[in-house]
């Protein structure tokens, strides 16, 4: 069963999550698996999109937002892009889109950094978003601060994290055919007047020694190996890493409030996408084909419009006319 499990360290401003996807991450590849168009991900491409996942499902617990939170990697190797879709209540999607050879043993780089051209963006979009409003999207590189090659996911995300919330984050990720996971243990801003007007430094902060925590707790996390986050129970790593320590728990989000697999994708929102098309560049893929087929790269569902469904389409009316069209 996925988990969710979120802790703080008594008294101290630190507090972490700990994600397991076993069922949901197995859905989202049985699904590419039984794709006749694409097949199975290399396992590198897997190894990647289950970090990715994992992270995604860790920064949407680790906000209060409502909406969707979206990670994508544009990739400018064999991986062009990779998205995964998390909302609100954990129910997830996620996909891959590979075009060319990714060798059987790859970095992140030889994937999607080839010419150090990758971009990673986070984006969130506000479930009540008003027309014309934008979601917010942060963009960074998939190097580091000397343009050097990140290798390990969690160093772009890291890089992220210290980027929009200024607020160090230390992650682990790891993910195989059976499981994608992560640990996120964060730093909460300091309290007090300094924090609040944005005066505290980095320096000030060393010198109150309020860093200390968090550096000894995110040591500890960074001691957590890929083969144990994979194969450990939720109480068994949290113990291993911080038995020294107090942690206060949260209830456990799993089963129908945890994570879990779903696609938002339906036929309505594949004929806006026709119509958006344009009624020439429709019909002309009629003629061509006989019909119109689209598939759903997230879930694997295929969808189809005959000429008589197309035509349906162009003869439902837009949005309301504007009013001096209506006049006229
Ligand atoms: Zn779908």
């Amino acid at each position: 069963m996925s988990e969710i499990h979120k802790f703080v360290f008594d008294g101290l401003p630190v507090r972490g999550v700990l994600v397991r996807l076993t069922d949901a991450w197995v859905e989202i590849l049985r699904r590419r698996a039984s794709n006749t168009t694409h097949g199975a991900y290399p396992p590198p491409v897997q190894a990647m999109l289950g970090e990715m996942t994992a992270a995604a499902v860790l920064m949407q617990s680790n906000i209060k937002f409502n909406g969707s939170l979206i990670v994508q990697v544009f990739g400018d190797g064999p991986v062009k892009l990779a998205v995964v879709e998390v909302q609100s209540d954990f129910s997830l999607r996620a996909t891959a889109t590979v075009k060319g050879e990714v060798p059987t043993v790859a970095t992140l780089s030889q994937m999607v950094n080839i010419g150090n051209e990758g971009r990673c963006a986070i984006t969130l979009d506000p479930k009540d978003r008003q027309p014309g409003q934008q979601p917010y999207q942060g963009v960074v590189p998939l190097f580091g601060d000397h343009k050097e090659k990140l290798e390990k996911f969690s160093d772009v995300l890291q890089h992220y994290m210290l980027q929009s919330e200024q607020l160090d984050t230390t992650l682990v990720l790891a993910a195989d055919d059976k499981v994608a996971a992560g640990l996120l243990i964060q730093r909460l801003p300091m309290a007090g007047a300094a924090n609040l007007s944005g005066m505290a430094t980095q320096a000030d902060e060393d010198q109150i020694g309020i860093n200390e925590h968090y550096n000894r707790i995110a040591l500890l996390a960074s001691s957590l190996k890929r083969e144990e986050l994979l194969t450990l129970d939720v109480e068994t790593i949290l113990h291993r890493l911080f038995w020294e320590e107090s942690l206060l728990r949260f209830e456990p989000l799993q089963g129908e409030g945890g994570p879990q697999f779903s696609c938002t994708c339906s036929h309505e929102r594949v004929s806006k996408m026709i119509k958006g098309l344009g009624a020439d560049e429709a019909h002309s893929i009629l003629q061509e084909q006989g019909q119109i087929e689209v598939g759903c790269d997230f879930c694997g569902a295929q969808y189809r419009f005959d000429a008589v469904d197309v035509a349906q389409i162009f003869r439902l009316p837009d949005e309301l006319p504007p009013a001096s069209s209506a006049v006229q």
